[in-house]
């Protein structure tokens, strides 16, 4: 989670919505009310939350539930110091605050900001009592309720960590800090006869713990019950608190204590950590167990044991967030430093750790983690303040400590942001979606073989039962037949023999002659027989002709059957060739989407090996100034289009243009093609901007110093200029109008802009220009020149005042903001040289019309325009000459309201003194019967 731990708004777009989630994605907010969200507590809460120092073991041991996990963090911003008052006196905090978005803006540049979003944003008039009920009161509530709870206080030293959580309210009561606050509370909320209090207060410097309650002691060990996960400190003073005298005794003795023995140790309280623990011990009342067990009979009350409910508070003031100088110039050796970071660093690296969902959290390196271990998230309410300063000297300080706060708050967008960038993960989503569909393929071959297999099987069944069933019945018919014929043989051969034995007689009888005559009578009777034998066997035969008839019929059809049989098996044979096409169709398919695959993959080997390719080349120190470094530098800036890049993008992009030549990349700015000149005038413009404290840890020599004056060498801001002429396209003038601003944050910078024509030239592109950003741009190059004294002559000549005046037709309040801030520095400048007597006359804004729109939005509701125009207005006020004319235009009323109502002090102060200084001013307020 890089730079985007929260929502990030660049030149003006939105890159991401914030988001503020809980880990189960349920939206959070610390200002819900704290009882409510305790009534929820009960049946439905997770065991352990994966957001817990203590991790899976130790948080799951305890066996009641934790409350809802997420660290809370609320920022809080201290009020201006004296030494602020003085020398910040251009109010340029690096921060603006909106309470009522939750959000905070932290000021890159002039015409920059980043947007994040916190649990809760207190501005520097915020009590004492609402900080102490938005961060700590609830965690006080768990503890009361027997869970553990934590408050810690993170920020730079001097932005009010001790303040808000230590201050003893000694001399205003209403500037009491959480400590006591919170024992106020519990206090209240405990009954003196059953229940104690224990507080311990120690001191955590350089893995040192030491008792801040008996100093001497000074080798307290951490002690963890593997069983239920609980953290103790051996041998520390624990004192029963009886009431809140003893309390602030104790706190006050501790105080004491912890400046003794820093000023012994000569070591800066500032570097060290003071954790106040509080364990509460409150034994569960009769009414509220028998309702929670729904019983109240003597014999079950007397059967259970009293129930203890301990809760722990701890209260952790931070070692101050600020590095230490690893040079040694404060006085540390390196070992030293290591040691006195060593816990807050590891704190840093568990919440990075939690953040981004690590299975392992470093929780044993360092002694404030495995002290925290089973206070901070998951099983224990966790609240973390971060306090920051409003001081832009400390800028990178006070972003660091705030992406400290967003890393705490888990928010999710960087990875995103990397998921949509990741060819890995591509190349691995690819291989998922092939798994699938070759595991899908196969299943559906699998399905298909079974398939066709059952067909055949059941086909060949079929075949073969018609044929064995056929086969017995043709067998039965032939049996059959052959019976009957051989029987009608059988008796026609009988027939024979006695027809042949009849004959003979006759024939015996004939010879004979002598036979007698009744034999004679008996020769008829035969040939009738004979000829009805011949009758009967004629009939016999049509008979056995029908049957065979009959059999012939049957043998064709049972034919008829066996070939339709063979017709169903040869359509059950198409859909197995069918089937067997469309497998190989999937086939062709799977080996498609493999191909597809390699050449990801394969394209996937060539980005890494051109990587690593480069990588080799910057180790040997460049050296590759062929277009192939060009190409990548180029399609870098096309990246960040979409994609801003993080810390070490930026650092590698310079690196290219190191290797590439600023020669090179300034002649691209007047290449043929639109887009390779509009991707030139972006490196070139991010080159000008690149923000040292964003490339921190990297390489020093890419802060913007150096490369603005490498770009200035090289004659990139006159080929700037010379676009703002040539181009016709309003991307190109947006992007140079912002690169030329960047570099006309630089002294010798605008004078070489105006030297050049800058002024008539932007003055010319903003009145041509249609797009707020392009107008924003041009008038924070306009504003950044009217802060430079020896100028402002020549720049009003040549039209800029107007031209700035003129910007306001867009409406846009990023691009009225900048008007605002360049008339602010204009007339900061006027006012300097009208005290050192160099100015004469009625200041040029007057002159040149700005004051009507100067009074109109001297109310403005965006706090950047209204600030800068109550600067304008005070310091117009600062010369005479300009007085009637502010009387005319109505701007000593708004003067009158700023001195009222302003909610900065400093402005407030400033508007009267310019009103009481002036005789003018006075006379009309005279005039008028108006006190002053
Ligand atoms: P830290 O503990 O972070 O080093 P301190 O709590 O010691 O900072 O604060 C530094 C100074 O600023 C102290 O003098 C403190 O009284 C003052 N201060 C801090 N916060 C506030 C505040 N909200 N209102 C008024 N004064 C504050
Ligand atoms: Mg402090």
């Amino acid at each position: 989670m890089a730079t985007a731990f929260g929502s990030n708004y660049r030149n003006g777009a939105p890159r991401s919505s914030p988001r503020v989630v809980d880990s189960s994605g349920r939206p959070l907010s610390v200002n819900h009310n704290p009882k409510s969200s305790l009534k929820s507590k009960p049946s439905g809460i997770r065991k352990s939350s994966p957001a817990s120092l203590g991790g899976g073991s130790a948080g799951a041991a305890k066996d009641d539930g934790g409350v809802p996990g997420r660290v809370r963090v609320a920022v809080r911003l201290r009020p201006r110091n004296a030494e602020e008052l003085v020398e910040d006196a251009d109010f340029g905090d690096c921060v603006e605050l909106q309470p009522e978005l939750k959000r905070l803006k932290l000021r890159k540049n002039n015409w920059d900001t980043d947007t994040y979003e916190f649990d809760e944003v207190f501005t520097d008039s915020a009590s004492q009592k609402r900080v102490y009920e938005v961060v700590a009161k609830p965690v006080i509530e768990s503890v009361l309720e027997g869970y553990n709870g934590t408050v810690m206080a993170y920020g730079q030293t001097g932005t009010g960590k001790t303040y808000t959580l230590g201050n003893l309210g000694e001399e205003d009561t209403a500037a009491r800090g959480i400590m006591v606050r919170a024992m106020e509370d519990i206090l209240a909320d405990v009954s003196p006869e059953s229940d104690s209090i224990c507080v311990s207060y120690l001191q955590l410097y350089m893995e040192t713990l030491q008792d801040l309650l008996d100093p001497s002691n000074n080798n307290i060990s951490i002690v963890e019950d593997p069983k239920t996960g609980d953290v103790s400190v051996l041998g520390a003073i624990s004192v029963e608190i009886r009431d809140q005298q003893s309390f602030l005794e104790l706190l006050r003795l501790g105080e004491a204590h912890r400046f003794a023995a820093n000023t012994k140790l000569n070591t800066e309280s500032s570097r060290s950590h003071a954790i106040l623990m509080a364990h509460v011990r409150r034994s569960i009342k009769d009414s509220v167990l028998s309702s929670v067990n729904g019983s109240n009979s003597h014999v079950s009350k007397a059967l259970k044991p009293p129930i203890v409910r301990k809760g722990k508070l701890v209260v952790v003031d931070l070692a101050g967030s600020e590095r230490i100088d690893k040079s040694g110039s404060e006085g540390h050796t390196l070992e030293e430093a290591k040691s006195i970071n060593l816990s807050l660093s590891a704190l840093g690296k568990c919440i990075n750790a939690l953040a981004e969902n690590n299975s392992h959290v470093p929780v044993r390196d360092s002694k404030l983690t495995r002290l925290l271990r089973d206070s901070f998230g998951g099983t224990a309410r966790t609240s973390l303040l971060i306090t920051i300063g409003p001081s832009p000297r400390h800028r990178g300080e006070t972003a660091s400590t705030i992406m400290f706060g967003q890393r705490a708050m888990k928010v999710e967008n960087m990875l995103k942001l990397k998921e949509e960038f990741d060819y890995k993960s591509l190349s691995r989503r690819l291989e998922i979606q092939l798994d699938k569909l070759i595991a899908e393929n196969e299943r559906q071959q699998k399905a298909f073989k079974d398939e066709i297999e059952r067909i055949s099987v059941e086909a060949q069944k079929r075949i073969s039962e018609v044929e064995t069933k056929y086969e017995d019945a043709l067998e039965a018919e032939r049996l059959k037949y052959q019976k009957d014929y051989m029987e009608s043989i059988k008796k026609l051969e009988e027939q024979l023999v006695t027809n042949q034995q009849k004959l003979s007689n006759g024939k015996i009888n004939t010879a004979a002659n002598d036979t007698s005559s009744h034999i004679n009578s008996r020769e008829p009777a035969a040939l009738a027989s004979a000829l009805e034998e011949v009758a009967n066997l004629k009939k016999l035969l049509g008979r056995e002709a029908s049957l065979k008839k009959a059999a012939e019929e049957e043998i064709n059809n049972l034919k008829s059957q066996l070939s339709q049989s063979k017709l169903l098996e040869a359509s059950a044979n198409s859909e197995i060739l069918k089937l067997q096409k469309m497998l190989e169709d999937e086939s062709r398919q799977k080996e498609k989407i493999e191909g597809d695959l390699a050449a990801l993959q394969s394209q996937l080997l060539q980005l890494s090996f051109d990587a690593d390719e480069t990588r080799r080349n910057l180790d040997r120190g460049g050296g590759v100034n062929g277009p192939s470094g060009l190409e990548s530098l180029i399609s870098q800036a096309k990246n960040q289009q979409v994609n801003d890049p993080g810390n070490g993008e930026k650092a590698s992009m310079a690196k290219l243009f190191e290797q590439v030549g600023l020669h090179k990349i300034l002649s691209l700015l007047e290449a043929e093609d639109a887009d390779i000149r509009i991707h030139a005038v972006k490196v070139v413009a991010n080159l000008a901007a690149e923000d040292e404290s964003l490339v921190l840890g990297h390489s020093p020599m890419w802060c913007t110093e150096a490369n603005q004056q490498k770009i200035v060498e090289a004659g990139g801001l006159k080929s700037l200029l010379i676009l703002l002429r040539s181009s016709d396209d309003e991307t190109v003038h947006r992007v140079a109008a912002g690169a030329i601003a960047n570099l006309a944050m630089n002294e010798t910078n605008q004078e070489l802009i105006m030297v050049q024509g800058g002024i008539r030239l932007l003055s010319m592109t903003a009145a041509n220009a249609k797009d707020p950003q392009t107008l924003r741009m041009i008038a924070g190059a306009i504003a950044n020149l009217c802060g430079n004294d020896k100028l402002q002559t020549k720049l009003r000549g040549e039209g800029g005042i107007k031209a700035l005046v003129g910007m306001v037709r867009c409406g846009h309040p990023d691009v009225l903001a900048q008007v605002a801030r360049g008339i602010a520095n204009f007339a900061k400048c006027e006012s300097k040289a009208s005290v050192q007597g160099m100015k004469k006359g009625r200041s040029l804004l007057i002159e040149d019309g700005a004051l009507s729109w100067i009074v109109q939005n001297a109310n403005n509701e965006a706090t950047p325009i209204r600030r800068h125009i109550e600067l304008a207005l005070c310091h117009l006020a600062q010369h005479e000459a300009n007085a009637r004319d502010m009387i005319g235009g109505g701007a000593l009323w708004e003067l009158v309201r700023i001195s009222r109502d302003c909610s900065r002090q400093d402005i407030r102060t400033l508007a009267c003194q310019t009103i009481s200084s002036s005789p003018t001013f006075q006379a009309e307020l005279r005039r008028l019967r108006i006190e002053y």
